[in-house]
């Protein structure tokens, strides 16, 4: 059994000054304020003490993309070619690498669940691995390795186009060749302490409608939680729109892929049926405000999808920034631009996209919050910083970076002191090494 003695905890959607939490078996046995005085055998942790954060969305290797120029006249397309260009050049060894460091990177930030939404699962041929999982299991290895958990979002990808073109270049090892096939390499995955196994469905532009289905009865069945894209860019609309008729949500909800286990990502372009259904079915909506902004894809009608019934998490997606809190407070200040109106978004609702709702929607329903029987995750930030020192302690997220995470804790376990990674030594050099090795 551990105490810690917090100066500040966020317990059910404020900070709150003096709390005594105590763990035992990775869990939080008892969380008791005012404590006044820590007693002697606490450890003490100043400064404000998150839950652990999620990252509800991440495509580890797209870190190797960061701050490579080359983007001048670019669109998402051209982006994405680079990209692809990374993906082909992976394997099992050098995946584990990069994942292994990006990873470790996100710790540092806060990051305790990560939901990596994977679709690298066969050789550059198409063929698969003798394991055919082997790049799943490299995932699951790397955040194990950095000492976070995972769900590990096992994509379904089959068609380059929304009317239904095969898989061609770098995207032939992107596919099962029919969800069924999917189905039955997923099933080869197992849950284990610290990684479940959900499902994704690509998008519109890459799982027929047809197709969809199985994918979600997968799910259902192994009561997983599936993630989907959802347009992020106005071609994937337009297409789906002359192929289907219909627009990409509207897709989705006829196929069944909609409802309460469900995470649409990005949702950028949507029309007021779409928003009505998303709310409606209960499905959750994951924003990614560094990549949207960075890919040029548009502003989500995040307010609007919150009052239609979604809940709101975030993720990093392609890790052009690796920051939970700029994650969280970029949901409310894009919000700022596309209305011309401020607060629609409080601080504590943004805490919930990183913690409260981010962890349910990655299938971990027992982690995000600090309460009795939750996982022991906690997150401390400075607030003696250049950039925090004289915030509100429950106004933080509008201050803090993740430059600021001191400490870590992840099932019980520290996994970051005085904010350095206590299991990768040199994450930074890690990075640099990985990615050079992956880079056309
Ligand atoms: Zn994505």
């Amino acid at each position: 059994m551990t105490r810690y003695w917090c100066e500040w905890a966020w317990i059910a959607g404020t900070a709150v000054g003096e709390v005594l939490a105590t763990v035992e078996n990775g869990r939080f046995a008892a969380v008791d304020f005012p404590v006044a005085a820590p007693p002697p055998d606490a450890v003490r942790l100043p400064g404000l003490t998150l839950p652990g954060l999620a990252n509800s969305h991440s495509h580890a290797f797209h870190r190797a993309l960061r701050g490579r120029g080359g983007d001048v006249n670019g669109t998402f397309w051209t982006w994405r070619d680079a990209m692809y260009r990374v993906a082909g050049r992976l394997d099992p060894d050098s995946y584990r690498a990069l994942a292994r460091a990006v990873f470790a990177e996100m710790a540092l930030a806060g990051v305790t669940c990560v939901g990596e939404f994977h679709y690298l699962h066969h050789g550059p041929d198409g063929k698969p691995y003798g394991d055919p999982n082997a790049m799943g299991d490299a995932l699951l290895a790397a955040a194990a390795d950095a000492g976070i958990r995972m769900t590990l979002l096992d994509t379904c990808y089959l068609t380059s186009t929304v009317d239904g073109r095969p898989l061609a270049g770098p995207q032939t090892r992107f596919g099962d060749g029919s969800a069924d096939a999917w189905t039955s390499r997923v099933s080869g995955l197992a849950a284990g302490p610290g990684h479940r196994i959900g499902a994704a469905i690509h998008s519109v532009r890459a799982v027929p409608e047809a197709q969809m289905p199985a994918v979600a009865e997968w799910a259902a069945a192994n009561e997983a939680p599936l993630h989907v894209h959802l347009s992020e860019q106005p071609a994937e609309n337009r297409s789906s729109i002359i192929h289907y008729g219909r627009t990409p949500t509207a897709v989705l909800a006829d196929a069944g892929v909609l409802g309460p286990r469900t995470t649409a990502v990005h949702a950028v372009h949507l029309t007021d049926a779409d928003r009505a259904a998303l709310g409606d079915s209960g499905t959750t909506i994951c924003l990614c405000p560094t990549t949207e902004r960075d890919l040029a894809d548009g502003l989500a009608p995040a307010s609007a999808l919150s009052d239609a019934g979604c809940a709101i998490c975030v993720g990093s997606d392609s890790h052009a920034v690796v920051d939970m809190f700029e994650e969280a407070r970029g949901v409310e200040l894009h919000e700022r631009l596309r209305t011309g109106r401020r607060g629609l978004f409080v601080p504590a609702y943004l805490v919930a996209a990183i913690a409260g709702v981010g962890h349910p929607a990655l299938g971990w329903r027992d982690a995000g919050y600090i309460g009795v029987g939750a996982r022991a995750d906690l997150v401390t930030i400075a607030l003696d910083t250049v950039r925090t020192a004289g915030c509100r302690p429950d106004a933080a997220v509008f201050a803090a970076t993740a430059a600021d995470v001191r400490r870590v804790m992840v099932d019980g376990r520290e996994v970051v002191r005085d904010g350095r990674h206590l299991l990768v030594d040199d994450p930074a050099r890690d990075l640099a090494t990985a990615i050079a090795a992956v880079l056309p």
